[in-house]
């Protein structure tokens, strides 16, 4: 069978620009696409031979060669075509992955697995996320709890093997690839039924069939250390889900999610609460308590003259810092209360206050006038 002209199958003038060939091969390649035309044998031929006409023109090299020789530049083979620089090549037409799964399938024979060549040290282990809720209290100290969680774990019955006795792959003999040949192009893929391993199983494991990995819920103890935070993520290392094939183990990422608590506020690594005290201990100062987080009584000093919203340091009473910094302060925000209701009494009296206060006040006033004119 002759071969058509690789100018003419695209329907470019032979002078046509790299940017021409694209374009006509887009048009082509679209209208023949296999997932557009389902069955269609002569579509797909068509698309494989627009395909092949422009694997050579695109590339200046090959395209050189068959100006110069035509078809039997290549040989009898045809050209070597790079699977992964095919990929290249479709995914630029189509745009991301779009339609490159499909041409695979017919490129290949079917069966071969996108960057199956790149699998051949196993299939790594998924990483796993969960989240554990605790109290503020529980973060003055390391805490050492345990979670239940689902994971892939290497099966118990062939160790992971996926099956037992090992034998030379009969799909590829033991090469671990297979080669392809598509009218130009000759293909090498990782075989698909050993996985480029180049052994199968003489038996498969009934268990996983064949998986090598099996679903199980598993109980893992995750410590978390003092002073964590809200949102903070803990990775454990190799706690994940069991590779495949020889693929290393993902990882278990613990998010701690710290409650809010009633009377406590949180900044960094201090704690804020808040104690009340009358208009009368603010203004002559007293000792009253409160409690820290653990529950235990701390007295604290309010020093006479203390305005509503004076915050007191309480230090080292507040959180454990988790990069071992220290400890955090506890941090007392003073409220004022002024009572509404008064009794004829009190009424009086801080009449009486109020008069002194005024009296000393204008003194005070006096007293500077007669300063700045002496
Ligand atoms: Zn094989
Ligand atoms: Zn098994």
């Amino acid at each position: 069978m002759s071969k058509r002209d690789y100018y003419e199958i695209l329907g470019v003038p032979k002078t046509a620009a790299a940017d021409e060939i694209k374009k006509a091969y887009r048009q082509l390649a679209l209208k023949y696409h296999p997932d557009k035309n389902p069955g269609d044998h002569s579509a797909e031929e068509k698309f494989k031979e627009a395909t092949e006409a422009f694997q050579v023109l695109s590339d200046a090299d090959k395209r050189q060669k068959y100006d110069q020789y035509g078809h039997q530049a290549f040989g009898p083979g045809g050209p070597q075509v790079d699977f992964s620089n095919l990929e290249d090549v479709f995914s630029e037409i189509f745009g991301g992955r779009g339609g490159v799964d499909s041409i695979f399938d017919i490129f290949s024979g079917g069966g071969a697995r996108r960057g199956g060549g790149r699998r051949s040290h196993g299939e790594d282990g998924a990483d796993l996320k969960i989240q554990i809720e605790m109290d503020l209290a529980d973060v003055l100290e390391a805490q050492e709890k345990t979670v239940e969680i689902s994971r892939l774990e290497h099966c118990e019955d062939c160790k992971g093997a996926g099956g037992s006795g090992r034998q030379t792959c009969k799909e590829c003999g033991g090469r671990g690839q297979v080669a392809y040949r598509q009218g130009f192009f000759t293909f090498a893929s990782t075989c698909s039924r050993c996985g480029g391993a180049g052994q199968t199983m003489k038996s498969t494991c009934s268990s996983c069939r064949g998986a090598g990995r099996q679903r199980a819920r598993k109980k893992i103890s995750v410590r978390i250390p003092a002073g964590v935070y809200d949102g903070i993520a803990l990775r454990l290392r190799g706690e994940g889900d069991a590779g495949a094939a020889g693929g290393s183990r993902g990882d278990l990422y613990t998010v701690v999610r710290i409650r809010p608590h009633p009377m406590f506020e949180r900044g960094g690594d201090d704690l804020v609460s808040d104690v009340t005290v009358s208009y009368v201990e603010a203004i002559l100062g007293t000792e009253t308590a409160i409690k820290d987080l653990t529950g235990q009584t701390l007295s604290v000093h309010i020093p006479a003259g203390t305005s509503h919203g004076t915050l007191l340091r309480l230090r080292k009473k507040g959180l454990p810092s988790v990069d071992h910094a220290g400890l955090g302060d506890l941090i007392v925000r003073v409220a004022v209360e002024i009572p509404k209701n008064l009794s004829a009494k009190e009424k009086q009296l801080l009449q009486e206050i109020a008069e002194i206060r005024g009296a000393s006040a204008q003194k005070g006033f006096f007293n500077k006038v007669k300063d700045a004119f002496s």
